[in-house]
């Protein structure tokens, strides 16, 4: 019995399906009210006739489904599987950012605050996620300091018998060694909530109260603490954008696409004011737009951690009143999707939706260069796509006032503050491998906790190669190597060699691929003859 005959067994009622290929991997999860109806709509002539469908039908070997007591279970279920097996035939939900959240442990009596990557579904409340260790560590560091939360592991809490250091530069109140009281605690805590969910004009009314209370008992270390508080949130009222969008949290969610590239932009706007702004790349599969969109919502709120009253939105999701009325389950609260027309609503959407453009049109710019970049780690034998190269040259006048250069380039641009430079300190003859040695030894031994290149590449042939890979190999480090060498004659191409193969790679004369690596070996030996010339003139004039 062929899938289209099996189909007509399949019962009618809700649930998820799976199309799989021939080794049995998943290519689409999908959920339907009803089973047979929905699966054996693929199979018709007459069914849908989006070219993605004819590729996954092209692929798919057998369909297996799962039986659900309702819709929403059917929802839920085929949100879990996507996440669970990435179907390349599902939109693929990537973020521009990577996710960092603030962390507070709440099943402490006296909850700590951390950093971390990895939300998990414990008792702990997550706040963000922010762009960069920098903003989280910022964040946190304003938290110490303003609302004294502790900042050590339960572990550390348990064994002090005396309060820390953090304490004594006022950045804890020490409450491991019950220098406040939980009650007490609680309440920075949920000042810190506050701060966190830019509820910023709410929590200065609280502590401006609770200065003027404290000044009243004579508690002038508790209404200096509040003070300090108040001046450095007003700071960063005001260096909020201050445009009003209401008074409540909302997302205004715009979505832009061109083929199976989309882009869905998010505004977050909490407490009236634009508080971020989050763009998501998605690979598109067999959805269409409101299936994406749903598909979207539920990602974002059933499985992340801050749910606002309101998404706004140009047009409605796919099963627009089950995803309001899970998202609402979620959050504990009414979450409703609105489509405005006119409005500060619209505004803020129309602003979202400008933003989407602008990220699609930069993806699309980047994605000619992303296919240099993977063709390139293809013939170089990487097993991820390059994106950070550095080069390493030597520039020396027989021997003498001899540097070291290593220039540094993230996607294809130099990246200069990554640049390096080393004199020369074991030789005054001209002896340019044992040079390159000692610079890959220094540059990456005083460096090896911080990230590394996805490649290095020496100027040269197969003797500088081997230079480096002793280099590297001392150093037990597994850093991917290419040297590059001028082609014989003048007409010739260059020619790249890689470690383990006797014949240069095969990559053809003027490739983008070639051009890049050429254009990163040429700023490196720039730079190493800059910075040799000055070295060499400092040393002729005495500079
Ligand atoms: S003072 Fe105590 S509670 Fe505060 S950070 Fe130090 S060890 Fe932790």
């Amino acid at each position: 019995m062929n899938i289209k005959e099996r189909t007509k067994n399949f019962p009618q009622r809700p649930g998820v399906y799976l199309f799989k290929g021939l080794r049995g991997e998943i290519l689409y999860v999908g959920k339907a009210k009803n089973l047979r109806k929905r699966v054996g709509s693929y199979f018709r002539s007459s069914g849908d006739d989006r070219p993605q469908i004819y590729f996954l039908i092209a692929k798919t070997r057998s369909v297996d489904f799962i039986v659900t007591d309702s819709e929403k279970e059917a929802l839920l279920l085929e949100s879990t599987l996507i996440k669970k097996h990435k179907p390349r035939y599902n939109i693929e939900l990537k973020d521009d950012k990577s996710h960092l959240y603030i962390r507070i442990g709440m099943e402490h009596p006296f909850p700590g605050i951390s950093v971390t990557r990895r939300p998990k579904k414990e008792g702990a409340k997550y706040f963000g996620p922010y762009d960069s260790a920098a903003a989280a560590r910022e964040a946190v560091e304003q938290i110490t300091r303003f609302f004294q939360i502790r900042s050590c592991t339960d572990r550390e809490f348990a064994n002090r018998v005396r309060a820390c250091l953090k304490h004594d530069i006022g950045r804890c109140s020490a409450p491991c060694v019950k220098k406040i009281s939980q009650d007490e605690y609680a309440l920075h805590l949920s000042d810190v909530a506050s701060f966190l969910s830019g509820k910023k004009k709410y929590l200065v009314g609280m502590l401006k109260k609770r200065m003027s209370d404290a000044s009243a008992k004579m508690d002038y270390e508790e209404a200096a603490r509040c003070r300090d508080a108040i001046g450095m949130i007003s700071d960063a009222l005001e260096r909020q954008n201050v445009i009003r969008h209401g008074s409540s949290d909302n997302d205004a969610i715009a979505m832009e696409s061109e083929g199976s590239d989309c882009i869905i932009s998010v505004m977050e706007v909490r407490s009236g004011a634009i508080s971020g702004q989050r763009n998501y790349h998605l690979k598109c599969g067999v959805q269409d737009a409101p299936e994406v969109l749903r598909d979207f919502l539920l990602q974002r709120y059933v499985e992340g951690s801050f749910i606002p009253v309101k998404a706004i939105m140009e047009s409605a999701p796919a099963d627009r009143s089950l995803v309001e009325k899970i998202v609402s389950d979620r959050s504990g609260k009414k979450f409703s999707i609105s489509i405005p027309k006119k409005g500060a609503a619209h505004r803020i959407l129309m602003l979202a939706l400008e933003n989407a453009r602008e990220f699609l049109r930069f993806k699309l710019m980047r994605k000619e260069d992303d296919a240099v970049f993977e063709k390139l780690s293809k013939k170089l034998a990487l097993i991820s796509p390059i994106q950070k190269i550095e080069c390493v040259d030597i520039s020396n006048t027989g021997g003498r006032e001899a540097v070291g250069a290593i220039v540094s380039f993230l996607h294809g641009e130099p990246d200069k503050k990554n640049y390096r430079i080393f004199n020369i300190r074991t030789l005054t003859t001209p002896d340019d491998y044992a040079m390159m040695y000692e610079v890959i030894k220094r540059r990456y031994a005083e460096n090896v906790e911080r990230e590394m290149p996805d490649i290095l590449l020496v100027d040269g042939g197969r003797g500088q190669l081997a230079t480096a890979m002793r280099a590297v190999e001392e150093l037990g480090l597994s850093l991917p190597l290419a040297a590059i060498a001028k082609g014989k004659k003048d007409d010739e191409p260059d020619q790249i060699f890689i470690p383990g193969r006797m014949n240069p790679v095969n990559i053809k004369a003027k490739s983008k691929e070639l051009l890049l690596l050429m254009k990163v070996r040429d700023e490196a030996h720039r730079f190493a003859i800059s910075a040799h010339r000055r070295r060499r003139d400092k040393k002729s004039f005495g500079k």
